[in-house]
C-alpha cells in the first residue's frame, strides 16, 4: 500500500518534496537528507502530514 507523503526541511520548515512510500516498509516517519533550495544545502527532511 503506497501512501503520499510530504517532506519538510527541518532547518526552514519549507515543504520541498512530495513523494510516496510503501507503508509496510516505512511504518515510522521518514527522515532523509535532501537538497533544500531555500537553505541552498542538503538538510534533513522529515515526513509531515
Ligand atoms: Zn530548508
Amino acid at each position: 500500500m503506497r501512501v503520499k507523503i510530504t517532506l519538510a526541511c527541518q532547518e526552514c520548515k519549507q515543504r520541498n518534496y512530495n513523494m510516496t512510500k510503501e507503508k509496510k516498509n516505512h511504518p515510522d516517519r521518514l527522515e532523509t537528507k535532501k537538497y533544500c533550495k531555500f537553505c541552498k544545502a542538503h538538510t534533513l527532511h522529515k515526513e509531515t502530514k
